[in-house]
């Protein structure tokens, strides 16, 4: 099962995903999840995305295609993938259809989470909250500067990758407003 999440930022596409990846025993590839991994360890690829990331723009295509390639190697994913975060741009969702088509790979779905706009701030604002009260350290881009520039980056950049889809039949729509369970079941639905 090789599949793509889309939406906005805050739209529930991480939680999604780790139910999936159970459902599926296939990896959950985050290129949030990298990048912070690799501005923690503070790799070069880290040390070129800290500031860009802190606020709120898009790393670099190149970066990002550079680290989906080498993961979509490893041996976790060889029967299966679900992608969250990438592709994040119409040159993203190009090279990931030439990477696809070189190892023989085709997608099983494109799945987009549909959010109010309003409700997007809020929900980051409760993960930031829930964070600290659980002891965690919050996100250096989940307050309303970065995410302002997310959003925009979103908005700019990012649904032009839905047209990229739905232009090609292959993009399917599920209300993200509704409870966390229910869209989980619209997503089985759509999947079969
Ligand atoms: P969000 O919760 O906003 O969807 P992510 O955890 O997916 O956030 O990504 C956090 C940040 O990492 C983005 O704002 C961006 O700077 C960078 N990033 C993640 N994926 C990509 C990508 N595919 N292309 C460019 N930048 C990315």
């Amino acid at each position: 099962m090789r599949l793509i999440l889309l939406g906005p930022p805050g739209a529930g596409k991480g939680t999604q995903a780790a139910r999936l990846v159970e459902k599926f025993g296939i990896p959950q590839l985050s290129t949030g999840d990298m990048l912070r991994a690799a501005v923690k360890a503070g790799t070069p690829v880290g040390l070129q995305a800290k500031a860009v990331m802190e606020s709120g723009g898009l790393v670099s295509d190149e970066i990002v295609v550079g680290i989906i390639a080498d993961r979509m190697d490893e041996a976790d994913a060889r029967n299966g993938f679900i992608l969250d975060g990438f592709p994040r741009t119409v040159a993203q969702a190009e090279a990931l259809d030439a990477m696809l088509a070189r190892k023989g790979m085709k997608l099983d779905g494109i799945i987009e989470l549909k959010v109010d706009e309003n409700a997007l701030l809020s929900r980051i604002e409760k993960r930031a909250n829930e964070t600290v009260a659980a002891g965690g350290t919050v996100r250096a881009d989940d307050n309303p500067d970065a995410f302002k520039t997310r959003l925009d980056a979103y908005k700019v950049q990012t649904a032009p990758v839905s047209a990229y889809y739905s232009g090609r039949g292959t993009l399917k729509t599920v209300d993200g407003m509704a409870p966390i369970e229910e869209v989980s079941k619209a997503i089985d639905q759509l999947l079969g």
